[in-house]
Order: structure tokens, then C-alpha cells, then sequence
């Protein structure tokens, strides 16, 4: 019988759902919104109803689950600010009891690496860093072929490294960390800090990065001056990880890699700037191979496989 995972992607607004085949092939999916299930209870219902659906001629071998501050070590959501649920969310404990399959939780910047090392770009690859910049700006480190979890599970936090002493208000309460100017809403922000004086274009309460990186296409010089000031503060930062653990390749995950040769020229420009000649133009900076892929199912389907044959 062939073996799956079921692999969970657990979003604020949608949850995606699928099982998944060691080379990857996603054998069925469905997504459903997250915010509809005010209580968590009601959302492993739903993910039950879904699996027991399936046909029956697999062997389904667990569950993996990529959330928002998932953690690995004590199977909890911890206090998620984009979900609905509050608190401390025993979701690994909850969803074995109801599907009865193993359930393994990660962070979804952790689940995108582990994603990236067994079907991605870092097939192959001992040590790499896999940096998912959206909303917020997450990281996943493989080290020696393996998730760095950390002590306590957070390792590669490094969306709240400190990029600039007294800086932007970060919604975590610290202030000048990395993804206060690297996310989303970083980018809006530099950009209408220097757009101050020429709000003719579009209206700054409703610019978009998309609408910025179509601005910087055409030319448009705070657009693109934003692009190179965010690749500058990334590729800085990114620079002061390399120092401590080497990794062979960077891969950027998520809507802002998007923006390709225009962000990633400036970033790999900082960041050779900032490095000793051992590490200096030798570590490339690429897109996710699982960029436009489901890399949020495969990611969390690998973390099954990955811990249960060592890949
Ligand atoms: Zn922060």
C-alpha cells in the first residue's frame, strides 16, 4: 500500500489540507476557512470529517501541521495573532485524538526549510537558511541536514533581530527589529516615508508591495529606493547569521521574493559587503524552489517523513 502523510497548512484565513506521497505527489486536497470555526474544537472536526473521506486503499502514516508559533517540542499553538483561537492551543494532542495518526507541529517558516530540504533546493544541501518574508518576516535553519529547533522550540527568530537601535515599533514590543522593515508592511512604510511629498500617485493608506514593485518596474525612484533600502537592511542582517552558522545557500520564501533580481541584487550586495573573505561571494541567495508549488503541504508532510525515515 502506498504510504501518505496528511499534511496540514494552518492559516489565519484558510487552512489547506492534503495528503501527501513521499515523492511529493499530492494525492487530494481541500481548503476551508480557518475563521469560520470559532472554536478550535469545531476546526478538528472538520480535518477528522476530511480524512476519514479519503479512500481507503492507502496507509496514511501521520500528521504534519506548519502553523503560525507552532511548536515542535510541546505540541502547542502559542499564542498565535492571527488566529481566532487564544492562548495556548493544544493542537497536537487535539488532532491525535480525533484522527488517531501521529501528529508532528513546526512553525511554518520551519515546516517551508524542512519543505525545501526534501523536495526544494536544498535537496542535497547539509546546511542552508530559508527566510519567508510576508506579513512578518519567519526563518528555518538546517544545520547538519536537521531543523534547529532550539531549546524551547524558536530558533531562527530572527525577524525580531535588531536592525536598528531605537528603531520602528515592532508589534512584538521591541523596537528596530528586522521585520519592522522587512515584510509587507516594512516596504509600505519606507515607501511612504520617502514618498512624503508626492502623494499624487496612489493613495498611501492603500498602496500595496505589489504596488510599489509595478511602480519600481516603471521607474519610479522611491519605489525602487524603497526595494534597494529593504535588500540593503536584509542583506545586512542576513550577513550576521552567516557568521554563525554557514549555511551554503540562502533560499526567500513568499509573496516580497517575488520581486526577484531587483530585491535580491541589493541584498547579496550588503551582505558580501558585511563578510569575512571566507564567506564572501560564496553564498548565493536564491528563490524557494517551492515558490509557486504547494509549499506549505509538501513542507508539512516532510516533517513526517523527514523524522520518520531520516531522510
Ligand atoms: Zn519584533
Amino acid at each position: 500500500m502506498d504510504k501518505y502523510v496528511i499534511a496540514v497548512d494552518l492559516g489565519g484565513t484558510n487552512t489547506v489540507i492534503g495528503a501527501v506521497g513521499i515523492d511529493g505527489n499530492i494525492l487530494n486536497s481541500n481548503s476551508f476557512h480557518t475563521a469560520k470555526y470559532e472554536f478550535v474544537n469545531d476546526w478538528v472536526a472538520e480535518v477528522g470529517k476530511w480524512i476519514k473521506a479519503l479512500p481507503n486503499n492507502i496507509e496514511i502514516i501521520g500528521l504534519g501541521i506548519g502553523a503560525p508559533n507552532g511548536n515542535y517540542y510541546t505540541g502547542m499553538i502559542d499564542f498565535a495573532p492571527n488566529l481566532k483561537w487564544k492562548g495556548n492551543i493544544p493542537i497536537k494532542e487535539l488532532l491525535e485524538k480525533e484522527t488517531k495518526l501521529k501528529t508532528i507541529i513546526t512553525n511554518d517558516a520551519n515546516a517551508a526549510a524542512i519543505g525545501e530540504m526534501m523536495y526544494g533546493g536544498g535537496k542535497g544541501i547539509d546546511n542552508f537558511l530559508l527566510i519567508t518574508i510576508g506579513t512578518g518576516l519567519g526563518s528555518g535553519f538546517i544545520v547538519n541536514s536537521k531543523i534547529m529547533y532550539g531549546f524551547n522550540g524558536y530558533a531562527g527568530e530572527i525577524g525580531h533581530m535588531n536592525a536598528a537601535p531605537n528603531g520602528r515599533q515592532c508589534s512584538c514590543g521591541l523596537k528596530g527589529c528586522l521585520e519592522t522593515y522587512v515584510s509587507t508592511r516594512g516596504i509600505i512604510e519606507t515607501y511612504n516615508e520617502l514618498n512624503q511629498s508626492n502623494h499624487s500617485v496612489i493613495n498611501p493608506s492603500k498602496i500595496s508591495v505589489k504596488d510599489i514593485y509595478s511602480l519600481a518596474l516603471n521607474g519610479d525612484k522611491h519605489a525602487l529606493q524603497t526595494i534597494y533600502i529593504t535588500g540593503t537592511i536584509l542583506g545586512h542582517n542576513i550577513a550576521r547569521v552567516i557568521t554563525i552558522t554557514a549555511p551554503e545557500k540562502i533560499f526567500l520564501f513568499g509573496g516580497i521574493a517575488n520581486m526577484g533580481k531587483l530585491l535580491i541584487e541589493p541584498t547579496e550586495e550588503a551582505m558580501n559587503s558585511s563578510l569575512l573573505s571566507i564567506f564572501k561571494n560564496k553564498i548565493p541567495i536564491e528563490i524557494s524552489h517551492l515558490q509557486d508549488k504547494n509549499a506549505a503541504l509538501l513542507g508539512a508532510a516532510a516533517l513526517v517523513f523527514n523524522e520518520k525515515y531520516q531522510l
